[in-house]
């Protein structure tokens, strides 16, 4: 029987196994490498407020997704967001994207994360290394040697190199192979926040760039529940060739070079006063075939997270919501 599991990473996909598996009385631990919850739903601390430098907006198609964030996430950390989205087509020219319900945490993306995690027993500032096993239970290490379990069962939601990874330390040697290739390969991206006193009239809250610098730029000040600040910061994303090319590039340098080029985008010349970046070496996954999860029943080891399924907020929930009901059909 699988009774105690763990889960390594809490990300959306780590948080919705761990709710899902604790409503079916399973005993849930969640291990974190970061200081808290949340994975790419990020956002950082900036003055007067905080800028969502991982994911920007998400869909809520699954009517299952819906339900769980409402039971969940807790009432009022997360809304609609009303932005005009525009994209460049490629003469340059600025186009509206169609108006569909786009969702965001408020007053920052973690508020979501930081609702699903209220309950949950979250080992943070815990790298998992090594899994050991005492067949048929696991025992986990992290990277001070410390151990964890035993536990029944192991679910990993790390992006595909950090689980590959922890399964090549571990001696899962087959399971690391399974990562290799199209599925295994996701994309670096580095995200800045700046901040411009005066706000800068853009016709669209959120844009798409045709640009080899810049893929994405948005007014994260005009999302709910950020009004608080002065003027406006804006959140700007490299393009994902960009950033694997400029992986070692000094922040500053990355900085100036993607303001600029959100100058050149958006035709303003002001000068931003105060900004932040952030590498992320994993974003966005780039397969489009995808299995959605994967268990392996002999090891009792599971796989999930957004690159299984879509490679989006709502894909990370879809991916794990299915391992469960699989593991729980077993
Ligand atoms: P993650 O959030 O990556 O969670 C994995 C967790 O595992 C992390 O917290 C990590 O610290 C932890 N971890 C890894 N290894 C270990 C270990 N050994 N031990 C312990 N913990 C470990 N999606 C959208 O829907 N819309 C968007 O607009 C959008 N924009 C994006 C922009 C950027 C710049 C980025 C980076 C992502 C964006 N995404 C967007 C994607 C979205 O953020 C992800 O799809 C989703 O958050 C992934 O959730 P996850 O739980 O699968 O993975």
């Amino acid at each position: 029987v699988i009774r105690r599991i763990a889960i390594v990473g809490s990300g959306l996909a780590g948080l919705t196994a761990a709710l899902l598996l604790r409503e079916h009385d399973h005993s849930v631990t969640v291990f974190e490498k970061s200081r808290g919850p949340g994975g790419r739903m990020a956002a950082k601390r900036v003055p007067g407020g905080s800028a969502d430098i991982g994911a920007q907006y998400f869909t809520v198609r699954n009517p299952a997704f819906s339900e769980f964030l409402r039971r969940h996430a807790g009432e009022g950390s997360f809304g609609s967001w009303s932005g005009r989205f525009g994209y460049q087509n490629t003469e340059g020219q600025w186009k509206p994207f169609p108006r569909e319900e786009r969702y965001v945490g408020i007053p920052r993306m973690t508020a979501i994360t930081r609702g699903l995690s209220g309950a949950l027993d979250i080992q943070a500032q815990t790298r998992i290394e090594r899994l050991v096993r005492q067949d048929p239970e696991w025992t986990l290490l992290d990277t001070d040697g410390k151990s964890y379990g035993p536990f029944d069962a192991v679910i990993v939601t790390a992006p595909p190199a950090q689980a590959r990874d922890l399964f090549s330390n571990s001696g899962l040697q087959s399971l690391a192979d399974e990562l290799e290739g199209p599925v295994g390969h996701v994309q670096p991206c580095w995200a800045v926040a700046a901040h411009f006193s005066q706000p800068l009239g853009q016709p669209y809250e959120a844009m798409r760039c045709q640009d080899p610098v810049l893929n994405w730029i948005a007014n994260n000040s005009s999302k709910p529940g950020r009004e608080g600040a002065s003027g406006e910061w804006w959140v700007l994303h490299a393009d994902s060739e960009w950033s694997r090319e400029n992986e070692n590039t000094p922040a500053k340098q990355v900085e100036e070079r993607m303001i600029e080029a959100f100058q050149r985008v958006t035709g303003i010349s002001v000068e931003p006063d105060e900004r932040v970046s952030h590498r992320w070496l994993y974003a966005k996954s780039s397969a489009t075939d995808q299995p959605g999860f994967r268990w392996f029943n002999d090891l009792r080891v599971g796989l999930a997270g957004d690159w299984l399924s879509g490679g989006r907020v709502e894909g990370a929930f879809n991916s794990a919501s299915s391992l469960v009901e699989h593991m729980l059909a077993g």
